[in-house]
C-alpha cells in the first residue's frame, strides 16, 4: 500500500472517531451564538457604537463603553475593558495583575504559569520591571499528581499576604490537561470559603466559548485574554481585554492608561467593527477550531501517538498536544502545517530563541494576523517530550487538510512507522 492510500485510510477512521464529538461542538456554539444574540439586544448594539472612529483622547466613545458592558456580560462580570492598545495576552494579563497587587503583595499561581508570565512575574530572574522587581512575591501552588490544582493544596498555600490566587484555564505549554469551567467553580468555591477576601484571577487564553458558561460564570474575580485568540473571531487584529469586578477592573484600567484616566480613555480608530463583528463570529470560529483540534487528535491517536487530550477526552480550550517523542518529528510536522498554510507557505519555520520563552520554540503559523492562533497555528517549545501544541483553524478543513498533510510528511520521510493493523 503506498502513503497516500494509507493516510486515507488513518483519515477516513479519524473523522468517524470525531464525529460524536462534532455533534457536541456544535451544541456549545449553538448555545454561544444565542447567548451572544442577546447580549447584543440588550445592550443595543448598534450601527452607531460600532462606526465610531475615536481619535485623540478618546473620550465618550459610545462604541468602546458599549463593547466594554458587552464583554462583561459575555463573560459574566460586572465590568470589562477591552482595547486594541494591549499589545498580546501577556499584557493585558500583566496589566491586570499589576492593577491589583501592591508592593508586599503575594501571588500565588495555581501550577506554573504560562511561560511569557513567568517572565512577567518574575519568576525567571532575567528581565526588569517583573512584579518581584516591584516587591510583589510570586509563588508556585502544585499540582496534583493528574496535574489539576487540588483545592485543598492551593488553599493550604495560602499565606497571610496573598492577594490573589491566578489560574491558567488553558495548559498552554505545559504538560498538563486544562481546567474545565466545573472545575475552576470548583476551586474557587473552596478558596472562597477558606478566604472569603482572597482574588481569584483566571487566565482565560485559549477558552473562551470552548464551553456554554465563562470563568466569571464560575466565581472569578478577574479574567484576561487575548483578542488575536478566541474572542476576537478571526478577525480582530491585535488588543486584548480584561473582565471582572468594577473595583478590580478599574484598577486594572489605572495600571492600562493613568489612574484618573482608566476606563474614560483610548482612542479606538476603526477597530470596533472588527472587534464587535469578531466577538459575535467567535462562537462559530471556536467550534470550527475546536473540531479541528478533535480531527488533529483522532488522526495522531490512529496513527499511534499519544494526543491531549485524546479524542474522547473533554475540551474546555482549543489547544491540541501531540507528542513526538522526537524533535525531527515536532520539527517537520511544524514545518508541514507552515507549507498548508495560506500565508507564508514558502518559509520553512526553524526552532529559534523568543522573547519570554525559556527553550528555542519552532512556530508554524501562516497567518493573516501576525502571530495569531485562533488561525491555525503549530508551535511548541523544543523540550522533551516534544509535543507539538496545534491550535485554531478558521475552518475546520484547513486543519484538517493540514494536520493530513503532516502526517503524510512523516510517513513519507520515514520518520514514523505505523503497524500495518492500523490500516485495517
Ligand atoms: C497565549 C497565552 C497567553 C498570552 O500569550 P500572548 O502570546 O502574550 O497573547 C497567556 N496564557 C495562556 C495560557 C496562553 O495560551
Amino acid at each position: 500500500m503506498n502513503v497516500t492510500d494509507k493516510v486515507k485510510i488513518l483519515r477516513e477512521q479519524a473523522e468517524q472517531t470525531a464525529e460524536p464529538g462534532y455533534k457536541a461542538v456544535e451544541k456549545t456554539a449553538e448555545a454561544n451564538q444565542h447567548r451572544l444574540l442577546q447580549i447584543f439586544q440588550k445592550h443595543k448594539a448598534s450601527s452607531v457604537h460600532i462606526q465610531q472612529a475615536s481619535s485623540g483622547y478618546g473620550y465618550d466613545d459610545v462604541g468602546r463603553e458599549t463593547l466594554d458592558q458587552i464583554y462583561a456580560d459575555v463573560f459574566g462580570t460586572e465590568a470589562a475593558l477591552v482595547r486594541p492598545h494591549f499589545i498580546s495576552g501577556t499584557h493585558a494579563i500583566t496589566a491586570a495583575l499589576f492593577g491589583v497587587l501592591r508592593p508586599g503583595d503575594h501571588l500565588l499561581y495555581a501550577g506554573a504559569p504560562y511561560d511569557t508570565l513567568q517572565t512577567a512575574v518574575g519568576l525567571n530572574h532575567q528581565e526588569t520591571g517583573t512584579m518581584r522587581e516591584y516587591g510583589m512575591e510570586c509563588s508556585v501552588a502544585p499540582l496534583d499528581e493528574d496535574g489539576f490544582p487540588d483545592p485543598g493544596m492551593v488553599a493550604a498555600c495560602l499565606q497571610e499576604h496573598t492577594k490573589v490566587v491566578a489560574l491558567q484555564r488553558s495548559k498552554g505549554y505545559d504538560d498538563r490537561p486544562s481546567l474545565s469551567i466545573a472545575r475552576l467553580r470548583d476551586i474557587i468555591s473552596h478558596l472562597k470559603t477558606h478566604r472569603p477576601d482572597i482574588i481569584v484571577f483566571v487566565d482565560n487564553c485559549y477558552g473562551e466559548f470552548a464551553e456554554e458558561e465563562e470563568p466569571g460564570h464560575a466565581g472569578a474575580d478577574l479574567i484576561a485574554g487575548s483578542l488575536i485568540k478566541n474572542p476576537g473571531g478571526g478577525i480582530v487584529r491585535s488588543g486584548g481585554y480584561i473582565a471582572g469586578a468594577q473595583t478590580l477592573v478599574e484598577q486594572a484600567s489605572s495600571r492600562f492608561a493613568a489612574p484618573g484616566i482608566g476606563l474614560e480613555g483610548g482612542a479606538m480608530f476603526n477597530a470596533l467593527p472588527e472587534m464587535y463583528q469578531g466577538l459575535f463570529m467567535a462562537p462559530h470560529i471556536v467550534g470550527q477550531a475546536l473540531k479541528g483540534a478533535l480531527f488533529t487528535s483522532a488522526l495522531f491517536e490512529q496513527a499511534g501517538f499519544k494526543t491531549f487530550p485524546s479524542s474522547s477526552g473533554t475540551r474546555t480550550d482549543i489547544v491540541q498536544a501531540v507528542e513526538f517523542e522526537d524533535k525531527q518529528r515536532m520539527v517537520r510536522f511544524c514545518q508541514a502545517v507552515q507549507e498548508a498554510s495560506p500565508v507564508d507557505a514558502m518559509v520553512q519555520p526553524r526552532p529559534s530563541p523568543m522573547p519570554g520563552y525559556a527553550d528555542d520554540v519552532i512556530m508554524a503559523a501562516g497567518t493573516f494576523i501576525q502571530g495569531s492562533s485562533i488561525e491555525l497555528t503549530a508551535d511548541g517549545p523544543l523540550r522533551p517530550p516534544y509535543r507539538a501544541y496545534v491550535q485554531g483553524g478558521l475552518t475546520t478543513s484547513h486543519v484538517t487538510y493540514a494536520v493530513t498533510h503532516g502526517l503524510e510528511t512523516l510517513l513519507r520521510e520515514k520518520l514514523i512507522a505505523v503497524p500495518a493493523e492500523q490500516y485495517m
